[in-house]
């Protein structure tokens, strides 16, 4: 794996000193003999979780760790509603999409409600990796083109055709020729600028696809800008985005794999928050609760344009006990309100951010929208620190805060906890950083 990578980023590095105890360490033994090194640890003195409950994990002490990083488990570790409905339909039947079944359609029409009108079929699949795959298929099959666009350190998965399209795999793993980046949305300029120049950027990465003989099929963006640092303001800014992709004659695809399920505190979905209708919308992890279920939903045209040269199957995509489980999450955010707590929860968040911000320069930036937060750090000179980013998430995580880190530097600490996180754990988290600021 490239030092570049993504992956590699809070990584447990073995020759870290940091591991004293025996049982960690055998752990981490058995897990390299099985995986290889492709697949990273985090922190330089791992954790071993043997069970979990809303915000809380539990190593095999027993001890409690606070969840700020989490955002599969969205509605909390094992909430009893969902561990219900996925026992109690698992009881009674788990079977693919090729029989007609009630509990399948009622999902899709309840998660279909929660978009805008125009897009309104859907295909599920089991990861968002394939979701962003297919998609990718959708909008090659619609427009007759084959060339992407993200940016710069955009994660969209690990497929083939996704990791070409995937920079923060770093050098190791060459994009596409069909694949050009921008740079991520600029940040400390008026909304007007934003705006412009994320969208001029799109412009000429059309341009030069044009000028190398490919047909431009369209872009695709996390809604949030996860990896490549957060960004998530001014709300809107997409929207000249979207209408540079579609006056070019591309399809607009929506990562909310992310931000999706509420997270930002805005609605159901990040892209509300930018006025935007994406042509399609891909999303996955928080959908079932840590269940394997993810989807993509569209516009009928592209749906029609794929289907008449495609069929679809996925054994896994859309089973009985995924719907169950994602049913009971669309449950557990209505009935908990948890959108609404995310947006009130953030913001108490980012604002205690903001106050450390304040006290000390090392906080260069705190910005994210509802619980998901990017705290970046700085060195004197305004520079990513990354060193510094890393002495406070593995700070944190010893005194049992789970957070990690994002952007090509890895200087931005990533906060995106469980959803029903409450004010007291913000404390928590906030206490800590600014001891940790104190003691550095
Ligand atoms: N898109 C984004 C924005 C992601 O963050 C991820 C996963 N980190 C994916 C797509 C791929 O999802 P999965 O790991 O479920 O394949």
């Amino acid at each position: 794996m490239s030092a570049d990578s993504m992956l590699a980023l809070n990584t447990y590095d073995p020759a870290s000193a940091a591991v004293a105890d025996p049982t960690i360490r055998g752990l981490i033994e058995r897990r390299q003999r099985i995986f290889g090194a492709a697949v990273p640890l985090f922190y330089e003195d791992p954790v071993h979780i043997t069970r979990a409950e809303g915000v809380w994990l539990y190593d095999h002490e027993g001890r409690a760790y606070l969840d700020a990083y989490n955002n599969v488990p969205s509605v909390g570790h094992c909430h009893p509603r969902v561990v219900d409905a996925v026992a109690r339909q698992a009881a009674q039947l788990n079977t693919h999409t090729r029989y007609l079944s009630e509990v399948v359609y009622a999902y899709a029409e309840r998660l279909l409600a929660t978009f805008p009108e125009a897009l309104s079929n859907l295909l599920f699949t089991s990861s968002g990796t394939e979701s962003v795959d297919l998609a990718l298929r959708m909008a090659r099959y619609h427009t007759g083109g084959a060339g992407f666009i993200v940016t710069r350190f955009a994660y969209h998965g690990h497929s083939t055709a996704v990791a070409e399209i995937t920079p923060a795999f770093g050098p190791g793993v060459p994009l596409g020729v069909h694949v050009r980046t921008v740079p991520a949305p600029p940040q400390g300029r008026s909304g007007e600028d934003v705006s412009q120049a994320f969208a001029a950027g799109i412009e000429q990465a059309i341009a030069d696809l044009r000028r190398h003989g490919i047909r431009f099929a369209g872009a695709i963006f996390d809604s949030i800008f996860s990896s490549d640092g957060l960004y998530a303001d001014p709300p809107g800014f997409l929207r000249a985005a979207a209408e540079t992709v579609r006056r070019h004659g591309g399809v607009y695809i929506a990562d909310e794999v992310q931000p999706g399920f509420g997270r930002t505190g805005a609605g159901m979905w990040g892209f509300s928050r930018h006025g935007i209708t994406p042509d399609l919308v891909v999303m996955g992890k928080p959908m079932g609760n840590g269940m394997p279920i993810a989807a993509v939903v569209a516009r009928p045209e592209l749906m029609a344009s794929f289907s008449e040269r495609s069929g679809y199957f996925n054994t896994f995509g859309g089973n009985t006990v995924c719907c169950a489980a994602a049913s009971a999450v669309l449950d557990v955010l209505r009935d908990e309100r948890l959108i609404e707590r995310s947006a009130q929860v953030g913001q108490y968040l980012k604002d205690g951010f903001k106050g450390l911000q304040r006290a000390d320069a090392r906080i260069g930036d705190v910005r994210g929208a509802g619980l998901y937060l990017g705290v970046e750090i700085v060195d004197q000179a305004g520079a990513p620190d990354t060193r510094e980013a890393l002495r406070l998430v593995n700070g944190l995580r010893q005194r049992r805060i789970l957070v990690s880190t994002c952007a090509a530097a890895g200087n931005v600490l990533k906060i995106r906890p469980p959803l029903p996180f409450s004010t007291e754990h913000c404390d928590l988290l906030l206490d800590a950083a600014e001891q940790l600021l104190a003691a550095g």
